[in-house]
């Protein structure tokens, strides 16, 4: 049967409690079965929607039902759990996220897998680490456990990539005052001074139509395609927030 790694979180109501029921709920389902379990951890919350702290954690499940049923099961059960879907990256008794599905890798509109975001956020890493260390990504190709591991690389190297240069040099400002310990640098004028001294932790595209650097030219392990949120500064700042260390 499928293996399947869902990530759990949650920072409303009971969530101890919830992430039991919901653990339950699933194994009760004739066609799941829930295999393991990571340890539930603290977070704090990414972004402003929300202040109090979240539970996060991993589970690993075998699974009889195609990814989209299993995703509708999930949704199902989210929203029994008093789930409601106003803001995005808001308050919420319980959200279940489908990380891996065996080795496949789905683009579709509702569903998107391996999470585009499992692989550089620190809170849903951490206790898939756990469970899954030597599970292997199957669009970056590298384990789980080490997909964690550079995270863990100081400096954390920020690498802009796909902007017209001032636009880089305003942003790296920008997030430099945010961020003192991380080091910034724009792709572009790396590549022109071959200056790349470090490995990149994360290399997120903001593909500008005038750019002349392309996503699938970029590095396959670092590179982030976050050219949907081009102009919008707090969504990069939240992907920057996730992958370092959520103490
Ligand atoms: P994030 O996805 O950044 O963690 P979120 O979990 O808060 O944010 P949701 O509101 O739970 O986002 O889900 C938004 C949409 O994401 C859902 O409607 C769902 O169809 C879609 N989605 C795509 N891929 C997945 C996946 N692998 N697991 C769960 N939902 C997914
Ligand atoms: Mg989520
Ligand atoms: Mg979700």
């Amino acid at each position: 049967m499928p293996d399947c790694y869902i990530a759990l979180g949650g920072n409303q109501g009971p969530v101890r409690e919830t992430f039991s029921r919901a653990l339950e709920r699933l194994d009760q389902h004739p066609e799941i079965s829930v295999i393991k379990t990571s340890d539930w951890i603290e977070t704090a919350p990414v972004g402003d929607q929300t202040s109090d702290p979240f539970l996060n954690g991993a589970a690993q499940l075998s699974v009889s039902l195609s990814p989209e049923s299993l995703l509708k099961e999930l949704q199902l059960l989210e929203t029994d759990m008093g789930r409601t879907r106003e803001v995005r990256w808001g308050a919420r008794p319980l959200d279940l996220d489908m990380l891996l599905y065996d080795q496949l890798v789905i683009h579709t509109e509702n569903l998107v897998v391996p999470h585009p975001a499992c692989w550089y956020r620190r809170f849903v890493l951490d206790p898939l680490a756990e469970i899954a260390a030597d599970v292997i990504h199957p669009e970056k190709q590298i384990t789980i456990q080490e997909l964690r591991q550079r995270l863990l690389v100081k400096p954390f190297q920020f690498v802009l990539a796909g902007l017209p240069p001032e636009e880089t040099a305003l942003l790296i400002r920008k997030l430099q005052q945010l961020y003192p310990e991380v080091q910034f640098s724009s792709w572009e004028t790396q590549e022109l001074t071959g200056s790349i001294s470090q490995e990149p932790t994360l290399i997120v595209w903001l593909g500008a139509p005038t750019s002349a650097t392309r996503f699938e030219d970029l590095p396959l392990i670092p590179r982030l395609d976050l050219s949907e949120y081009q102009k919008n500064t707090e969504r990069i700042v939240h992907v920057l927030q996730s992958a370092l260390d959520f103490r």
